[in-house]
């Protein structure tokens, strides 16, 4: 630990900090301080800092400054209210809440109502009037205390409270009096006794202390672990606890507690959008245990703190100019504001959300690109249900979280997650949903709950992971321990019956509906313009984005394509020409055979006739493939993989061969054919012979791609057309190996040049893929006119992980373990890989400053990874078609960002 740790500041008052300090006060306490600075009304407190989490963390121990310090700002908060913490006849009561940099919904703990005692219970009631309240709120915090700081098991308490709803003969909480409550502390009391050996701490600063260590502790606990993973929130930033004076919206009907949005996170359509639940405290409509009504009627109910709260609204969009969410609390009419923060949105949402506030004069476009992301957009560019498909409607909820999911009904997480593990897709349905069904949510297409509203737990977190989702479909009764949903009508659906729901509608279907193309897939394709009449203000928010995107980056964007269909998509898509075209693709199916014939070849003659008859068809492809790229560069990367590839496998073969030779039919062909197998037999095939290796060692067959390569370029040149064909070896790893087969493609186009009466420009370059290739960048741009990094095989041999094998076999574990957070073939790995094409760039661009830079291996299309790219200054991404758009937009945004666009995440 450093020295000066006890010099260190691990408290704030709200009025110290502001909404730039979330590092240090964790977003909810940076918020609550910026808001206390604005002057809206916020309960005075202060929040103990992430700095402080992280001591406790490293050491098992609360740094020792921590004690005076939370006692100093306890002293000037009790001074301020004019009452002491659990004070008898007039408690100060307070919250002790968590709140990292990042939120993290529902993951960590909260407990309200710190400060009540036996003692002060009865205080609490004088002072509001109120003896219900005062044991209702006792039995709040003997409940939450229990469950997240003395770990007692959450449902006994549930069970006590049910079961004196039974006895009383009521359906809610609410109907229960103020001696039921009593009696139900006494239960919960002995209940806590009993699981923990210990009472109900009656000391205030000792609940309190108690409760800020199960904060700091919940920063591990595996429901937040998980959540980090899946979010890739690091894992080492700590938590911050804010301790808030405690206000009451269970203080009677003129009190209540709400949550809202400045706009809707589910549409981004403009105008306030919330819930209120009348006399409840703080989680009760978040946790949808009872329904809500809308923001919109609390006008009704409490015109002056409606209005206010209007205000307050408007106050925070333009303050934060972006959309807000907050929580909120009415005490007898007065309304406090518990909490704000830029609010998570679905990716639709984002975008419109983005251009709305570039219309309002707010944000910058290059600020708006920091307001949406590739793989919302990525989203976005799901297929939808058709909406002419013949359906079977069961019923209709909340359209929470976008998407259209299809797949059998499961009733709680752990069949979720078992039956998506073989391989079903399956539809998580719950009354609601909690921390602990998260498993399930990952593993889910999609939830559906019958209870809660767009601000409930399932809803917020869906929505985060880009999950479809339906909440609050009371309609649809759902029965969790018989593992069926009842729909009016009495249709029944059991476990493992297929339902499709729909997260834009809101509505739910039995059985499985047809999908339909998105319409931002539409639009990229050409088939719907962002200006036609039927365009929704989706497509011409992603139009726009898309523009400023195009308008900011520096990174062309080219696609990975074999074939004219793909590459005219691509072109639809934007790409700027082909950065791989792998040309093994060209070889299959009914082409297999001749490639066989090669293999087989025992003399020049044949060999050269097996390269004959493929010569044509390949030129064919390229012809193609350069029209349908006229005028943009076209990567042509000749024959990489082994040859085993088109050759049977070993073991249906040997079988054939032992069948035949069984009946006395021994088979020429096949027997030849199992001899060349067993020769091109390796254990290690992928560091084989492959690549370049194959062009050294196979006479001819570099020489035959080359010249059908060539005379493609020759035919279109004149045709009038405008092919820019670029000739890329695979696996290099010396220079000698590029100059000898460069020495005979130079060769070779120059025969076809003269033959033709053209000039081609055909360059030449290499894929860097080996470690050794990165390492000897300097010599091996002496012989090439481009760098194509193949990051695929670059992880591959960098890491030693089969890129075939490793995922399936024991990444999950190194992802459980924290070895990464992501797999590094899926974003590149920065400090290695990335390192080395770091390194390889800029010793390429030594030795030839107009070294042309890209990458296509599957990281081109990767968000992450895009930025990565830009920043070592690549000239392009490439990646599938479908990808196209993403990178597109990654590459604004990476340009946007380095700019110093602050990114909101
Ligand atoms: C690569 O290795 O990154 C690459 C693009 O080549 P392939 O995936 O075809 O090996
Ligand atoms: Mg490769």
């Amino acid at each position: 630990m450093p020295v000066s740790e006890d010099r260190q500041k691990f408290v704030y008052d709200f009025t110290e900090g502001n909404k730039d300090l979330k590092d240090l006060l964790g977003g909810k306490g940076a918020n609550l301080a910026e808001m206390t600075n604005l002057g809206l009304p916020v309960p005075p407190g202060f929040t103990i800092t992430t700095e402080a989490c992280k001591v406790y963390l490293a050491g098992g121990q609360e740094p020792p400054a921590l004690r005076d310090e939370v006692t100093a700002h306890l002293d000037a908060l009790e001074a301020r209210m004019g009452k002491k913490l659990g004070q008898a006849d007039d408690p100060l009561l307070v919250s002790v809440r968590s709140g990292a940099k990042f939120s993290m919904p529902g993951m960590m703990d909260t407990v309200l109502n710190i400060g009540l005692s036996d003692d002060s219970v009865a205080g609490l009631a004088t002072q509001a009037g109120d003896e219900r309240f005062a044991w209702d709120s006792y039995r709040r915090l003997i409940q939450m205390f229990g469950k997240t700081v003395l770990g007692v098991d959450g449902e006994l308490f549930e069970e006590a409270l049910e079961e004196a709803k039974r006895a009383k003969g009521v359906a809610t909480d609410v109907e229960l009096d103020a001696a039921d409550l009593r009696t139900l502390v006494g239960e919960f009391k002995d209940i806590v006794a009993k699981e923990t050996g210990r009472d109900f701490p009656q000391d205030p600063r000792e609940q309190m202390d108690l409760a800020i260590r199960a904060v700091f502790d919940s920063w591990n606990g595996e429901r937040a672990k998980l959540y980090r993973r899946q979010e890739r929130i690091p894992g080492d930033l700590g938590t911050a606890v804010n301790i808030c004076s405690m206000v009451f919206g269970n203080l009677g009907p003129d009190s209540g507690t709400g949550v809202a949005f400045t706009r809707d996170p589910a549409s981004g359509h403009q105008g306030v959008y919330g819930d209120y639940l009348q006399n409840a405290q703080g989680e009760d409509v978040v946790a949808g245990i009872r329904n809500t009504m809308q923001l919109a009627e609390l006008e009704q109910l409490d015109k002056a703190s409606y209005d206010q709260l209007m205000q307050i609204m408007e106050t925070l969009e333009t303050h934060y100019r972006d959309l807000c969410d907050i929580e909120f609390t009415i005490e007898r009419g007065k309304l406090w504001m518990l909490q704000t923060r830029v609010g998570k949105r679905t990716a639709g949402a984002a975008f419109r959300i983005a251009t709305q506030l570039v219309d309002q004069g707010l944000i910058t476009e290059a600020e708006a690109l920091s307001r949406v992301t590739g793989n919302q957009l990525a989203q976005l560019m799901f297929p939808r249900f058709d909406e002419k498909a013949k359906t079977d409607l069961l019923g209709r909820g909340i359209a929470a979280s976008p998407g259209a999911a299809v797949g059998k009904a499961v009733f709680d997480s752990y069949t979720a997650v078992k039956w998506s593990r073989s391989g079903e897709k399956v539809i998580l349905i719950r009354r609601e949903t909690n921390p602990d069904d998260l498993n399930g949510m990952i593993a889910a297409e999609g939830i559906l709950t019958s209870r809660g509203g767009k601000t409930s737990h399932a809803a917020v977190v869906a929505r985060g992971m880009g999950k479809t989702c339906v909440c609050g479909a009371e309609e649809l009764e759902v029965d969790t321990k018989r593992r069926r949903l009842t729909a009016p009508g009495g249709v029944v659906i059991e476990e493992g019956d297929v339902v499709s729901i729909d997260g834009s509608s809101g509505k739910v279907y039995r059985g499985e509906v047809p999908v339909v193309p998105s319409p931002v897939v539409e639009y990229f394709e050409g088939r719907m313009h962002a200006g036609a009449d039927d365009a929704d203000g989706l497509v011409q928010a992603v139009h726009r984005m898309m523009a400023y995107a195009d308008r900011m980056r520096r990174l062309r964007v080219r696609a990975n394509a074999d074939n004219a269909e793909d590459a005219s998509r691509a072109r639809r898509f934007g790409a700027q020409g082909i950065g791989l075209c792998r040309t093994e693709h060209m070889f299959l199916g009914e082409r297999r055979e001749m490639v066989e014939r090669l293999i087989l070849a025992h003399t020049d003659d044949e060999r050269q006739q097996a390269l004959d008859t493929l010569m044509p068809l390949q030129k064919a492809d390229f012809v193609e493939l350069f029209e349908a790229m006229d005028g943009l560069p076209v990567t042509v990367r000749l024959l990489d993989p082994p040859l085993h590839e088109f050759l049977p496998d070993i073991t249906d073969l040997s079988v054939r061969v032992a069948l035949a030779e069984a009946r006395h039919e021994p088979h020429e062909n096949d027997l030849r054919l199992l001899q060349a197998v067993h020769k091109l037999h390796e254990q290690n095939p992928m560091l084989g012979l492959r690549g370049v290796r194959l062009g050294l060692v196979i006479p001819g067959l570099f020489a035959m791609q080359v010249r059908a390569i060539a005379e493609a370029a020759a035919e279109r040149r004149n045709a009038k057309g405008d092919p820019r064909a670029e000739i890329m070896i695979p696996l290099v790893g010396t220079v000698q190996e590029l100059e000898i087969v460069r020495e005979e493609a130079e060769r070779v186009i120059a025969e076809v040049e003269a033959a033709t009466g053209t000039d081609l420009r055909l360059t030449l370059g290499t894929m860097i893929e080996l470690p050794r290739a990165a390492l000897t960048a300097a010599q091996i741009a002496e012989a090439a006119e481009f760098f194509s990094f193949g990051t695929n095989d670059l992880t591959q041999t960098v890491w030693g992980f089969s890129r075939d094998d490793v995922e399936a076999s024991f990444f999950t574990a190194y992802l459980e373990k924290g070895i990464f957070g992501v797999s590094p073939f899926e974003t590149i790995d920065r400090d290695g890989v990335g390192s080395l094409v770091r390194a390889a760039a800029e010793a390429g661009r030594a030795t030839r400053p107009d070294l042309k830079l890209g990458v296509c291996g599957e990281h081109g299309g990767d968000p992450d990874s895009v930025h990565f790219f830009h920043e070592v200054g690549l000239d392009y991404v490439s990646c599938s078609p479908f990808r196209i758009p993403v990178a597109r937009l990654e590459a604004g945004r990476a340009a946007a960002l380095g700019k110093g666009s602050s990114d909101t995440r």
